[in-house]
């Protein structure tokens, strides 16, 4: 039987990504994508299925951890909240963002760690990278380093425990773009809007990221955005 990898998936860019290099990799590709509430979750799941497709994976799950909604704090998952958009988007790393959802990667990380030992998968992909870090430190390479030392001992005495595995960890936006095109990762079916309308807004971080990240790498962006902020953003 070959490797088999737990790919946790949002269905944007870096996930994508990752995804795609565990399948150059050979790995056998058991995608995950968990709801959280989040405003893009109708989007995700759309982008997530066709990017399972079209990578062959053996299984995709759709699972969900809705109670971090009920618990609150993010714009993201709080549609009382606005999400940044356009000129308010702010570049001061001195303060927690509103689109920050508490501690979402280290729920979002258990459950597919719960699926990876439960179907014997060696390692577990996720889309973390650098330019992310910049704002939220559950991307940076010592939150997965500590992450895979809880898990050695997070699992049964006989089991194995997976490695969790960034391979976007010390990459930008338009290097992680450029990585896409190499391994030939389907960066068109990607979503990253924060807001989950028919088209990106073109105009929240996410979206914003998105944009440069396809002018910075010398990519056509094959996006459809709703809006333009001026080309500083
Ligand atoms: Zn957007």
């Amino acid at each position: 039987m070959g490797r088999l990898a737990v790919c946790v998936c949002s269905g944007g860019i870096d996930s994508t990504v990752a995804a795609t290099i565990a399948s150059r990799e050979g790995y056998e590709l058991h995608v995950l994508h968990v709801s959280y509430g989040q405003r893009a979750e109708l989007r995700e799941r759309e982008a997530v299925k066709k990017i399972s497709a079209y990578l062959g994976a053996v299984e995709l799950k759709f699972t969900t951890a809705e109670m971090i909604k009920e618990l609150g704090g993010s714009a993201l998952t709080d549609y009382s909240r606005d999400v940044p958009a356009g000129e308010e988007v702010k570049l001061d790393r001195n303060e927690t963002p509103p689109t920050w959802v508490p501690c979402r990667n280290l729920v979002l990380l258990s459950l597919a760690s719960a699926y990876a030992e439960a179907i014997g998968a060696d390692s577990i992909f996720v889309g973390f990278n650098a330019e992310e870090a910049k704002s939220y430190p559950d991307n940076s390479k010592e939150f997965v380093e500590r992450y895979n030392a809880v898990l050695e001992k997070a699992v049964a005495s006989f089991s194995t425990p997976p490695e969790l595995r960034a391979p976007l960890v010390d990459l930008l936006k338009p290097e992680i773009i450029k990585k896409g095109m190499e391994v030939g990762a389907p960066l068109k079916f990607t979503y990253s809007c924060y807001l989950g309308g028919e088209k990106h807004c073109g105009l929240c971080e996410s979206c914003q990221h998105r944009r440069r990240g396809f002018r910075e790498a010398g990519v056509e962006d094959p996006t459809e955005y709703e809006a333009f902020a001026q080309a500083s953003l």
